[in-house]
């Protein structure tokens, strides 16, 4: 078989790149050992424009929201699904100082944040909450587990997906091409998340692993227009009465498996928030593949040039893997550039050790 591209991964970055390849009219294959554990299974799908306790715009924002409105709709009508909705969060500030933040960046004009219309007596009735209550507008809700799906399908109607373990000890680089068992490929790009970090050729990069957890609930009359964040949890709306809460980000840890206690804490906290009944239906954990300078990795290997990368999306690959992906369909294809900051040639040095 001979194909101009391999992927390594369909999570939400192999998703993305073969999109592009596939509307390019490149011809790929995709090799992925299906996971529902995986980053992208887990992921709540949240696109949220400002992070962090002072409220900051995040990078590319300006960008990126538009960016991904247009791009999942796209995409959602080829597959012919709704995998993108727009739930402006609903911030309710669990300290004077967390409060002060919004207020200031109300007044230094950020346009992201602003004061609900949503009448608070009515919102009392359903969240308790002591201080007062921001929006930011606009946030956006990914379907993650619908989209990956319906992206698999779509891959396996055109039998261009492997549902195996990618083993690299079998990849063998050739003058202007790469042999992987009986597949012959102009390039190979790993989307591959957390595995990138142990291969012989991506392992310097400076990955950082790091743990979430989150509880799949059924809450029955919760406002669904909104996403709700009370501190670290993030309640979001994927279908009529599931919503997903989560989630942690844990450096340290022993295994990649939910814990009790993180389900002990978030339904506590939980239950002294929601004045509506919920129910936990599942827990699930994955490892992210985040970097030390919080940036992605794309682009091509500096040594073997028929090998690239498309990775390290920390907590962010919602809104990052779509753009970082076009940028390196554009990039393999016609050598277009990728954003200094996101191209994987800023370690050339260390990867040519
Ligand atoms: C609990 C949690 C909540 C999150 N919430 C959000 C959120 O709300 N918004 C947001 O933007 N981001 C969120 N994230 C981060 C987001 O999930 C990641 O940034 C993103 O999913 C990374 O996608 P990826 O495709 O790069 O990697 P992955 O999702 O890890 O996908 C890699 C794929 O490659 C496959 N694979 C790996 N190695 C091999 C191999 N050797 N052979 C075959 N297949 C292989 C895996 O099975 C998997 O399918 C969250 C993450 C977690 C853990």
């Amino acid at each position: 078989m001979t194909v101009d591209y391999i992927i390594v991964g369909q999570g939400i970055s192999g998703t993305w790149l073969g999109y592009y390849l596939l509307q390019a009219n490149k011809s790929i294959l995709v090799i992925d050992k299906e996971n529902l554990q995986s980053a992208s299974n887990a992921a709540g799908g949240l696109i949220n424009p400002v992070t962090g306790r002072r409220v900051v715009t995040t990078w590319l924002a300006e960008t990126l929201m538009p960016f991904a409105w247009n791009e999942y709709n796209e995409l959602g009508s080829l597959l012919n699904i709704q995998c993108i909705s727009r739930k402006n969060i609903l911030v309710f500030p669990a300290a004077p100082d967390l409060m002060k933040a919004f207020i200031d960046r109300i007044q230094g004009g950020n346009g992201y944040i602003k004061t609900p219309a949503i009448n608070k007596e009515t919102l009392r009735q359903q969240v308790s909450f002591p201080f007062d209550v921001f929006e930011i507008d606009p946030c956006y809700v990914i379907k993650m587990r619908e989209l990956l799906q319906s992206f698999r399908n779509h891959l396996k109607t055109k039998n261009i997906l492997l549902n195996e373990w990618f083993d690299e000890s079998q990849l063998v680089f050739k003058t202007g091409h790469v042999e992987y068992k009986n597949i012959n490929a102009k390039q190979i790009i790993y989307a591959d998340g957390i595995q990138s970090a142990q291969s012989i050729y991506w392992d310097k990069l400076p990955f950082v692993l790091n743990k979430g957890q989150a509880l799949l609930l059924e809450i029955d009359g919760l406002n669904s227009a909104y996403t709700y964040k009370f501190g670290h949890i993030t309640l979001a709306s994927l279908d009529h009465n599931v919503w997903w809460a989560g989630s942690s980000n844990e450096l340290e840890f022993i295994s990649a498996e939910p814990s009790a206690g993180f389900k002990e804490r978030t339904a506590g906290v939980l239950k002294s928030i929601l004045k509506i009944p919920f129910t936990v239906k599942e827990h699930i954990s994955a490892v992210r593949s985040a970097t030390v300078e919080r940036r992605p990795f794309a682009g091509i290997h500096p040594v073997h040039k028929q090998l690239a990368i498309l990775n390290g999306m920390g907590s962010k690959g919602c809104s990052l893997a779509p753009w970082f992906a076009k940028e390196l369909a554009g990039n393999l294809i016609h050598g277009k550039p990728i954003d200094a900051l996101a191209n994987v040639q800023r370690f050339a040095r260390m990867l040519s050790r």
